[in-house]
Order: C-alpha cells, then structure tokens, then sequence
C-alpha cells in the first residue's frame, strides 16, 4: 500500500522534473542519434534505480485479481495519479467489466500517434504456493531457484545489480510499461528531449479475464483509440533475451466431443465384442481428424491458411533455433512437426487435445464397457481461419466418419436410430489469427528504429498464444505489433512470478527512442 513517504519523495523529485524541464532548452530528438537517446536514458536511470524500483514495487502492492471490482478501481486510480503527474491526461473507460485506464499525451506539431497498450491487472493467487507474499513485491539478488535471497530496497545503495528480480503478482505481466512509461517520460524530459508522436496509453484491466467489455469500449468511444500504430506490451520475450518485435498470434476455438455406448455402462465379459464402446469409437474419431505428426485430416483445414511471405520466411531463417534447448529442457526426444522449426509450426492451425474424461484407471478401473466418453479439443486458428467454417468442417468430417451428430445429450430414441451419436459442444464462438504485415510503412519504420538500438532484434511473425487483440482489429484498421518487455522465465500466472530489473531499464530504453524518434523518420 501507498505509504506517505513514498508519496512525498515522488512528488519532491516531479518538482525537480517540471524545474528542469522549464529550465531546459527541448532538444529536436533528430539532432541526436538512437544511440544518444539510449545513452541519455541511461544515465537518467543509473542516478534513480532506486526510486524507480521503489515506484514499480508501489503499483505491485495494489491487489489485482479483475474480479474484484474495488481492488481494480484502486489500481486504476493509483496508476492514473502517476499519469497525471507528467502530465497526461486520463480518464477511466468502462462499460461493465473493471475499469480501463485511458491516458493521452499531444504533441504539437506530431503528425503521428501512437498507441500503446499493456494490463494492470493479474491472475488469481495461491498465496500458500509463494515463497513470498504476491502483494508484497519483495526483491532478490538472483532467480529464486538459484537461491536468491530478499533484499531491502530502500537499503541499497549504489547501482541495482541488473540481474536482481522483483517477485510479485503481475511483476512480469504486465505492470511494468506503467512505471517503464512514466520514468522514461521524466527521463526525456530531463534531458530536453521532445517526444515525436502523439502518445496514447490504453491500461486494461480485465485482461485476464479475456477482456470482456473491451470491444464495448472501444466502441463507446468511437475516435479517441485512433493512432498510426498500436504497440501492444505484453507476454515473454524471446528465450535468447534478444529484443523482439511479434507481429501475430493465434486464435482459437474450444470443442467438446462426446461418444456414446449404450445407455448404462455393461459387463465387459458378457458385452465385450458385442457393446459400442464409446472410448476405441473416440480413438478412432480423434485419429481421423489429425496424424501422429500433427497435421489436421479435415478436408480443406489448410484452405485459407496464409502463406509466409519472404520477409516473414526471412524472419524465421534469422531467428535463433531454440529447438535443442527446448528439447533438452522438456525431455522431448522427437517433436511433433515432422522436422519444421516451431517458429514456423506456430503459424499454423494446432489440433490440440486438452482432456480426456471417461471411466476410471488403476485403483479405480472398472471391467465394464462404459455408457460415454468426452473429450475436449483447444483448437489454434491462424488468419483467414474463420471460425464459423472451421465449425462446418468439422461436422462434416465427423458425419463423414458415419456420425449422427446432436448438440445436446441424445434420447434413448438417438441412440437406438442411429449407428453411432456424437455429441458437439461448441464452446463459445471463437476467433481467428491475426498477422501484421512486416512490410508495412509503419511495421518497417519500427523494424527500422529498433535495429538501431539492437541491431540482432528478433522479428517473430507469430506467437503462438493468443492476445486479446481482435477487440481492436475487428474495429481499426491501425497495424498492432506486439513489443515484449518481460523476461521469458516471469513464471507469468503461477506462483512466484517475477521481473528481472534489466527487462525494466531494457524497456525504458526502447520507449524512449521510439517516442523520440517514431514520428521523425
Ligand atoms: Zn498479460
């Protein structure tokens, strides 16, 4: 919880800012090179490692579960009072769910803006499952399975090792561009530096949730999301901790299915040979729709699915193979793929099973032939891939197959009129792929400006998960790449998780060059 102290030391060091800031002459950010501007951020930054520290640890001590209305509607307030200090202005959007915090910063003079999205709020705890409390940011001298032990932050004098990591809930996802955000602006600002853009900020705060009641609000207010380029700041970076640019992700559909025996489970003696039985039916249905290798089955599934383009194939010819690694660490003799890099293997629909549910084994095995089987199936979709079609042709494998197909639990009468019932339940109504182009203006003036700080930047053309990103693509036109700032192993949404402080000055770095430079080409 806020205490007065921090409160009075932050708002002594704003004074010294605005001092500065009047004092300072604003330097045009084309007479300094990406290198400078880093350089000057830099130095910003090793002079207040600790307040900073002090500020992320702050913002990371409001609770943050979405569900809990009067926890998000603290968070929101308490971010926005950061804002309003440099000077945005902000607002909360909200149509029904937890609040939206909306900040705006106008340059005189920009012709474009940016918009730049992260979440401030987090994934349920289990508090017993930590080895320190969530909401009590706590910081280490190194990754707590090597042993790292607490340090005080107000005790620590000197630079802040950049190795040293921050445990808390939302540390690494995705609290951090807030305090990124507003010390970079101070620290442009200190040094005379003017930003090139407009800067819009959209801070959600049901994104775990699957963020509900985004598309309302975007749709309430019509005009004021409008920008250039939206960046959207959130999930892991790459392994190899080099700078990263991703430019898609996946949709989704989720199934279940359910096969049927007879209507009560049966002696698998006296039935056995003569019964349905509901589990080999679901095997063999199962391996009908996808082979060992991953490959879907259903006809026409790879129809609309976009081919790379050469940049997007460049992109993953120049990325880092993690598959050794991967393999490893996950004890995985021969991935699915049949030999494809997962770079690649992620830009295509994945046919996953996700559970299995029906009889008992070992203590609980039963000898009987049961009544039903039921599996659920996570579905990945790419772009182009609708999900009323993939819905289509999945029925019409599955009544290829000789299915009767119901939606709810068939009749008796079902049952006794049809060789074999399938039950589908489809799972909400799902969504599609999304791909940025990478040969876009925007996308390669991006490129462009980040190479300049990180010349081995790593451009991604798709992640593999999914990102709530169709709230604003079915709704804008506006290119959205994803810029992420976290490290790989923030153990994000379990117990434990945490930001290593270089992810943090890493971040900084780049925020500042591209508000300083973004707009001037
Ligand atoms: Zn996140």
């Amino acid at each position: 919880m806020p205490s007065r102290t921090l409160a009075a030391t932050a708002s002594l060091s704003i004074g010294t800012l605005l001092l500065l800031f009047t004092t300072a002459q604003p330097v045009l950010a084309q007479a300094m090179s990406t290198l400078e501007i880093a350089e000057a951020i830099h130095e910003y930054r090793v002079e207040r490692e600790q307040r900073i520290v002090q500020d992320f640890a702050e913002l990371l001590s409001f609770p943050n579960v979405a569900t809990n209305l009067d926890d998000m509607d603290a968070n929101a307030e308490h971010i926005m009072g950061l804002l309003d200090e440099r000077g945005f202005s902000t607002r909360v959007l909200q149509a029904g769910g937890a609040p939206y915090v909306y900040a705006e910063m106008m340059t005189p003079g920009a012709e474009e803006t940016l918009l730049i999205y992260a979440h401030f709020d987090g994934q349920p705890v289990q508090v017993e499952n930590w080895a320190y409390p969530p909401f009590q940011p706590t910081l280490l001298d190194a990754p707590l399975q090597d042993g790292g032990q607490a340090i005080d932050i107000a005790s620590v004098t000197g630079a802040f090792d950049p190795e040293w990591r921050i445990y808390a809930r939302s540390a690494g996802d995705d609290k951090m561009p807030v305090i990124a955000m507003i010390h970079v602006i101070d620290a442009l600002r200190a040094n005379g530096i003017g930003l090139s853009v407009n800067l819009k900020l959209l801070l959600d705060g049901e994104e775990e949730r699957g963020s509900p009641t985004l598309g309302q609000v975007i749709d309430d207010n019509p005009g004021l999301l409008d920008a250039d380029l939206l960046l959207f700041c959130d999930g892991p970076m790459h392994q190899s901790r080099r700078a990263q640019l991703v430019f898609g992700v996946r949709g989704g559909r989720t199934l279940d299915i359910t096969t049927y025996g007879a209507n009560r489970p049966l002696h698998s003696g006296h039935y056995g040979n003569w019964a349905p039985n509901p589990i080999m039916q679901m095997a063999y249905l199962l391996t009908s729709m996808r082979d060992e290798t991953g490959r879907i089955l259903i006809d026409g599934y790879y129809d609309n699915v976009a081919t790379l383009s050469e940049s997007e194939r460049a992109a993953i010819a120049a990325m880092p193979s993690i598959e050794e690694q991967l393999k490893d660490e996950l004890a995985v003799h021969t991935p699915e793929g049949a030999g494809t890099r997962i770079e690649e293997l992620v830009t295509l629909p994945a046919f996953n099973a996700r559970g299995i549910a029906g009889g008992g084994v070992g203590n609980q095995g039963r000898n009987i032939i049961l009544t039903e089987t039921t599996v659920s199936l996570n579905l990945r979709l790419v772009p182009n891939q609708q999900p009323d079609r993939i819905r289509r042709i999945i029925e019409e494998h599955i009544e290829g197959e000789g299915y009767y197909i119901v939606h709810e639990d068939p009749t008796d009468e079902i049952l006794r009129n049809h060789a074999k019932v399938v039950k589908l339940d489809w799972r909400g109504g799902g969504s599609s792929g999304l791909r940025t182009s990478m040969d876009g203006e925007m996308a390669q003036r991006l490129i462009a400006l980040m190479q300049e700080m990180t010349p081995d930047l790593i451009l991604t053309p798709t992640m593999g998960g999914g990102l709530p990103l169709n709230a604003f693509a079915d709704r804008m036109e506006t290119p959205i790449i994803v810029l992420p700032l976290a490290n790989h192993d923030n153990n994000q949404h379990g117990e434990n998780e945490n930001l290593r402080l270089q992810n943090l000055w890493d971040a900084m770095a780049v925020y500042g060059v591209v508000l300083a430079r973004f707009g001037q080409p």
